[in-house]
Protein backbone atom coordinates (compact mmCIF):
# COMPACT_ATOMS: atom_id res chain seq x y z
CA UNK A 1 0.00 0.00 0.00
CA UNK A 2 1.56 3.35 -0.93
CA UNK A 3 1.34 5.73 1.95
CA UNK A 4 2.77 8.95 0.06
CA UNK A 5 1.30 12.15 0.32
CA UNK A 6 -0.32 12.67 -3.50
CA UNK A 7 0.50 16.14 -4.18
CA UNK A 8 -1.21 18.03 -7.29
CA UNK A 9 0.62 20.74 -9.47
CA UNK A 10 -0.93 23.49 -10.98
CA UNK A 11 0.19 26.13 -13.44
CA UNK A 12 -0.53 29.52 -14.02
CA UNK A 13 -2.51 29.77 -17.59
CA UNK A 14 -1.84 33.93 -17.48
CA UNK A 15 2.04 33.40 -16.54
CA UNK A 16 3.38 29.84 -16.31
CA UNK A 17 3.79 29.86 -12.63
CA UNK A 18 3.17 26.09 -11.20
CA UNK A 19 3.15 25.67 -7.56
CA UNK A 20 2.50 22.08 -5.69
CA UNK A 21 0.50 20.99 -3.05
CA UNK A 22 -1.66 17.93 -1.43
CA UNK A 23 -4.55 18.83 -1.91
CA UNK A 24 -6.65 18.33 -5.62
CA UNK A 25 -7.85 22.32 -5.34
CA UNK A 26 -5.97 25.34 -4.50
CA UNK A 27 -7.25 26.93 -1.67
CA UNK A 28 -10.20 30.04 -2.73
CA UNK A 29 -7.49 32.66 -1.52
CA UNK A 30 -4.96 31.36 -3.43
CA UNK A 31 -3.34 34.21 -5.46
CA UNK A 32 -0.49 33.34 -8.12
CA UNK A 33 2.59 35.20 -6.54
CA UNK A 34 3.61 36.59 -9.90
CA UNK A 35 0.87 37.45 -11.67
CA UNK A 36 -1.99 38.34 -9.01
CA UNK A 37 -4.80 35.64 -10.56
CA UNK A 38 -6.63 33.86 -8.31
CA UNK A 39 -7.25 29.99 -8.39
CA UNK A 40 -9.50 29.48 -11.26
CA UNK A 41 -7.18 30.82 -13.79
CA UNK A 42 -4.76 27.74 -12.66
CA UNK A 43 -5.10 24.68 -14.26
CA UNK A 44 -4.09 20.80 -13.03
CA UNK A 45 -1.12 19.56 -14.82
CA UNK A 46 -1.44 15.94 -15.65
CA UNK A 47 1.96 13.43 -14.74
ZN1 LIG B 1 0.40 33.81 -12.71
Amino acid sequence: MADEKKQYTFRCTVCGYEVTVDTPELPEDFVCPVCGVGPDMFELVED
